[in-house]
């Protein structure tokens, strides 16, 4: 007998008809004999709809609310989920976040995980229940409900995984695995029976929603192997593990997009030493992540700074950089959101030259406009319009196709 953590994915819940497939699957679990701790995200869109119904009513919606606010979702799939398989005769009990034992930080929609204290899980699997955990949720040290952030039951699922010790956290989603590009936009894209760590945290934090980016860390911090495979088959899905060296056969391991990107632009700043900290201090204490800094060189003691942050950090970004922005004499602060990323990663591109000039051939081929550039070792991310992403992953998929043959 075995411990098994599993989640299922929004889409994998959305109706009773899925919930009853989801409860079938865990039914067979059990029935050969193993131990289940299942996490299960909100039912469909349903966290997308809750968002939205708050900003009907208010501009900036209280952040400690909105956590409670988006914690029901994932209470209501994991009660529906515990009577269905009660009803067929399994016994279960749900818990939420806060009885499961995730202990959390205080940032109110992006917490962190501080602890795992998983006795009740442990007592409810002596009693012979299936556990079924609602994801994304924790309780800070206030005793307030919390949320992981957006994909957070990846990590609320990876967390348990390692807090019981189980062999491998089992990820259930509505495709069969990661792919070599978002299966939606391209339906060549090949499946990846294996990928590393840090490759699938590259790809995780640039787009591929297919994993939550911090799931994907705390995988790699702990060792825990991570196997995501389809809610809908039993064929074998993508194991994210420590990287052998095997995988640098291939070299772009896959693309990403996201478009979920604003640009903000804060001009005619004075050129002197200090200018930087003073606009991105204030960021970094509102947990606003920034990427792909880039400051124009100054002319005549003035120059522009610009950056990137999450679209949905934009207001709150600004309402930081616009009074930043006069007290340092700044022309004006602007921002766009009509802007997307698209990247490639693979950890063999790092000492092969000519990744980066094949990208750009690629998206110069197909009249894409590059407006920003970022690398880090193994990716080259490009900032372009949104309105050209699905196009730009198209062509990347096809300029470095035989790459991802090769790793079939
Ligand atoms: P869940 O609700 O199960 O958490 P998500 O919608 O968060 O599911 O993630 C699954 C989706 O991720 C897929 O439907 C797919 O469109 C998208 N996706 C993006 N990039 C990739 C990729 N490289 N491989 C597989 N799926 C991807
Ligand atoms: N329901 C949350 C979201 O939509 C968490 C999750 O699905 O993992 O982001
Ligand atoms: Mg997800």
């Amino acid at each position: 007998m075995s411990l098994i953590v599993q989640k299922y994915g929004g889409s994998s819940v959305a109706d009773a008809d899925r919930i009853r497939n989801v409860a079938s699957r865990i039914a067979r679990g059990r029935e050969a004999g193993n131990d289940m701790v299942v996490v299960v995200s909100a039912m469909g869109d349903t966290t997308d709809e809750l968002i939205s119904l708050a900003h009907q009513l208010v501009e900036r919606p209280d952040e400690r609310e909105m956590d409670v606010l988006l914690s029901t979702g994932e209470i209501v799939s994991s009660t529906l989920l515990a009577m269905t398989l009660k009803s067929m005769g399994h016994n279960a009990v749900s818990l939420s976040g806060l009885q499961a034992g995730i202990h959390t930080d205080t940032q109110y929609s992006k917490a962190r995980i501080t602890a795992i204290e998983p006795q009740r899980i442990l007592q409810e699997l002596n009693k012979g229940n299936a556990v079924i955990v609602a994801g994304f949720q924790g309780l800070n040290s206030q005793m307030d409900t919390t949320t992981l952030g957006r994909g957070g039951s990846d990590t609320t699922a990876v967390a348990l995984a390692i807090g019981l010790a189980a062999h491998v956290c089992e990820i259930y989603t509505d495709v069969e695995g990661v792919y070599s590009a978002d299966p939606r936009i391209v339906p060549e894209a090949v499946k990846i029976d294996r990928i590393g760590y840090e490759e699938m945290l590259e790809l995780a934090t640039y787009g591929a929603s297919v994993m939550a980016p911090r799931a994907v860390e705390l995988g790699q911090a702990h060792g825990m192997p991570i196997m995501v495979a389809s809610s809908n088959s039993d064929n074998a899905g993508t194991l994210i593990c420590k990287e052998g060296s095997m995988e640098l056969r291939n070299k772009v391991s896959g693309i990403a997009h996201d478009t979920n990107v604003a640009k903000i632009m804060v001009i005619g700043v004075p050129d002197k030493p200090g200018i930087a900290r003073e606009i991105f201090e204030p960021l970094a204490r509102a947990n606003i992540s920034v990427d792909t800094i880039v400051q124009n060189a100054g002319l005549d003691n003035v120059t522009d700074i610009t950056f990137t942050v999450a679209r949905t950090d934009v207001v709150k970004a600004l309402s930081i950089v616009e009074p930043v922005g006069r007290g340092i004499g700044a022309t004006r602060v602007t921002s766009d959101e009509t802007l997307s990323k698209v990247s490639i990663v693979g950890t063999g591109m790092q000492n092969t030259p000519g990744y980066a000039a094949r990208m750009f051939r690629a998206l110069a081929d197909e009249g894409i406009n590059i407006h920003l550039i970022t690398t880090s070792e193994i990716r080259i991310t490009c900032i372009i319009l949104e309105d050209r992403v699905k196009d730009a992953v198209r062509a990347l998929h096809k300029a470095f196709e035989v790459e991802f043959r090769q790793a079939e």
